[in-house]
């Protein structure tokens, strides 16, 4: 009995196993088809052995079949390449409208003058055409559009002196000030009684305290014009602050006493009026007293002692 349950057992299993290879034959049998139809109906391109079974009115059909296939994926490739430039117009614009926000609402970045300028300079070019400005630093005619550059350009090629406001290339600057050091240049103008010229040395801060003009005698400039009576020309120089009255020169004289020693009257009380020191003595014990004396100068002997009170006992006789 056991056999037989065990026979009839295995005949089922076996009609189980026949069945499922069966089922499984037709389901590979049947995506077969679908394939074989897929490849068909959406591939048009045919193998070899298939071509060369064809007729020729077949091979037509299958020729223009291939066109209408290929002109599909042009298509499709043409349409791709359009949603392509769409995409990059848009994000371009969008990139670009940023920009422009950060420039009008955000400030102005350290990189972005030139592009502003360019902006600027668009913008105002027809109402500025004709619009000039006067430089400040070379008194030019600049076009309105160029004084920015130039101004930038022309305080660093010009210089405009700002005592005698001439103009001039900037390497020219040390020279223009020498000009107005040089002492042959003031001894001339000084000769000449050339005021204007002798102003502008002043002005342009000659050194009256340090510069020796006559190195000969050793004669500052104070000196230098009271030795040559040059009574306009010393006004115009104690006009100025801070000159030292109580220079020396070679012979240990101050200003005064040289005056007094030529016996220069004006130019002593001059002196005298700015506070020169009346009881200066040199090496040798001379004082603007004692040279009055020698020459005698009642008048201004008299003078040196009453109005300006000058030790008698400080000269010799
Ligand atoms: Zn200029
Ligand atoms: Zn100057």
């Amino acid at each position: 009995m056991e056999k037989n349950e065990n026979n009839n057992n295995l005949n089922n299993y076996e009609e189980e196993e026949d069945d499922f290879a069966k089922s499984l034959e037709k389901d590979l049998e049947e995506s077969t088809k679908l394939y074989i139809n897929n490849i068909t109906t959406n591939s048009p391109y045919k193998s070899d052995t298939e071509l060369l079974l064809l007729s020729k009115e077949e091979i037509i059909t299958y020729k223009n079949l291939i066109i209408t296939s290929l002109n599909t994926k042009i298509q499709q490739l043409t349409k791709e390449n359009e949603m392509l430039l769409t995409n990059y117009k848009q994000t371009t614009d969008a990139l670009l409208s940023k920009l422009k926000d950060n420039y009008s609402n955000k400030g102005i970045r350290p990189e972005t003058p030139s592009l502003i300028k360019n902006v600027f300079n668009n913008n105002n070019k027809i109402s500025n055409k004709n619009n000039y400005q006067i430089c400040n630093n070379c008194n030019k005619k600049i076009l309105e559009d160029n004084y920015f550059e130039h101004s930038l350009l022309c305080l660093r090629k010009i210089f405009k002196c700002s005592v005698c406001e001439n103009i001039m290339p900037f390497e020219e600057k040390n020279n223009h000030f020498l000009y107005f050091y040089n002492k042959k240049n003031i001894i001339n103008w000084i000769n000449t009684k050339n005021t204007k010229f002798f102003n502008l040395v002043l002005l342009h801060n000659f050194d009256v305290n340090n510069e020796i003009i006559d190195e000969e005698k050793k004669n500052y400039l104070i000196h230098f014009l009271v030795n040559n009576n040059a009574i306009n020309l010393l006004e115009i120089l104690l006009s100025y602050k801070n000159i030292n009255l109580e220079l020396r020169n070679k012979n240990d004289y101050t200003p005064l006493m040289l005056s007094c020693k030529l016996n220069y009257e004006q130019i002593s009380l001059l002196l005298l009026n700015k506070g020169a020191d009346v009881n200066a003595k040199n090496i040798l014990g001379d004082s603007p007293l004692r040279f009055c004396q020698l020459n005698k100068n009642e008048k201004l002997s008299f003078i040196l002692i009453n109005k300006y009170k000058c030790k008698i006992s400080n000269s010799k006789f």
